[in-house]
């Protein structure tokens, strides 16, 4: 037989609960046997504190450019720090214009929204738009944002919505735009994902404004498979979706880029309850199943997301957010981890 390849990916083991959740993801992925050969590298509030001011060390930066791979738990950025955070830095020095969001349904997670058959992708445009950070006042009292949108961004990211449909057998991808209002900047991001859509006859292209979406997300999310938008509206759009299925403490998110790929969790670094074994790893972990199926690892995630879907269902073995309010005694994050992996 073929030897395994071993796939090497930095880890960031980040602040707060980082180290914790980190312990924890690698001690589920080690059970399994994933390929994985980690690089610990430092970002954040270990860097700032020493003396950084990026918050991403010229180590870190050389390190990710060898492996182009990296699973980061939380940053943080120190109060009243001037600069960009070290999140930002890593995002914009790697180009990372595409922001994936997956949005399903966890068994034994249950929200108002539950038994829907909720699974669709928010695919966000993550380097342009307002976040450009473009502003000035015109007047002492009068402030202006520059709206920055380029037909090569916008091919960009369609192509990679475009991309993901089709690895993922989706059947559709929605352009989600304001360009009944913005005619230039939305509507050039519109007609950019028309033409690129010409590329896919195999998958359904359509569009949606903006708010309609929003509306659609709450009264009818299962209907939604890809949606791809400019990066505001997909700021907004995908932390609304995540609170579908159980809120920002479950979910992850891809930062892509055409050199680098970053793999981390939706939440932040939780300093009120860092330390003490109560952070749930399985943010996290969806972080690093996607990092998994990035590398082709399909089989290995697959088993992974059955565990944790078991363990959950099971419902014995949770983190304090989960057990409150299923009525049972809650576990170490450790625990859980454990339980999953035993799974
Ligand atoms: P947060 O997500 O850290 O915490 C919000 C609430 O959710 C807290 O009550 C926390 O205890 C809880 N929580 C978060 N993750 C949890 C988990 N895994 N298990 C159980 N409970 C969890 O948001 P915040 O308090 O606004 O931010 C704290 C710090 O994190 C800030 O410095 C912020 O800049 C940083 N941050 C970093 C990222 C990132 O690195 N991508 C994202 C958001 C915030």
């Amino acid at each position: 037989p073929a030897r395994p390849v071993t796939h090497s990916v930095v880890l960031i083991e980040g602040d707060g609960i980082g180290p914790e959740i980190s312990a924890a993801v690698r001690l589920i992925l080690d059970a399994a046997a994933a390929p994985i050969a980690w690089q610990p590298a430092v970002a954040g509030g270990r860097a700032f504190a020493a003396g950084v001011g990026t918050g991403v060390p010229a180590d870190t930066v050389a390190l990710i450019e060898q492996t182009r791979l990296v699973l980061k738990a939380p940053l943080e950025t120190p109060v009243g720090h001037g600069g960009k955070s070290a999140n930002v830095t890593l995002r914009k020095l790697f180009e990372m214009y595409a922001n994936i969001r997956p949005v399903k349904e966890l068994p034994g997670v249950t929200t108002p929204f539950s038994g829907r058959g909720i699974d669709l992708v928010i695919v966000r445009e993550n380097v342009e738009d307002l976040y450009a950070g473009i502003e000035h006042m015109q007047t002492p009292d009068t402030a202006q944002a520059l709206k920055l949108i380029t037909r090569r961004g916008s091919a960009k990211i369609a192509r990679a919505a475009f991309e993901l449909a089709r690895r993922e057998g989706r059947g559709r991808v929605t352009a989600v735009h304001k360009a009944n209002i913005l005619k230039l900047t939305e509507g050039l991001f519109k007609r950019t994902v028309e033409a690129v859509a010409r590329d896919y006859p195999d998958i359904n292209a359509d569009d949606m404004i903006v708010d309609a979406c929003a509306h659609k997300l709450v009264v009818a999310p299962e209907q939604i498979d890809v949606a791809v938008m400019t990066n505001m509206n997909g700021d907004i759009l995908s932390d609304l979706a995540a609170g579908l299925v159980g809120g920002l403490g479950l979910a992850a998110s891809a930062n892509i880029g055409d050199h680098a790929a970053m793999f981390e969790a939706v939440h932040g670094s939780a300093p009120d309850i860092a330390g003490r074994g109560l952070a749930n790893p399985t943010a996290f972990l969806q972080a690093a199943l996607m990092l998994l199926r990035h590398l082709g690892e399909t089989e290995q995630a697959m088993r992974i997301e059955a565990a944790l879907a078991l363990t959950l269902t099971e419902g014995r073995v949770l983190t304090g957010d989960l057990a409150r309010g299923r009525g049972v005694a809650p576990s170490s994050t450790m625990a859980f981890a454990e339980a999953v992996a035993a799974n």
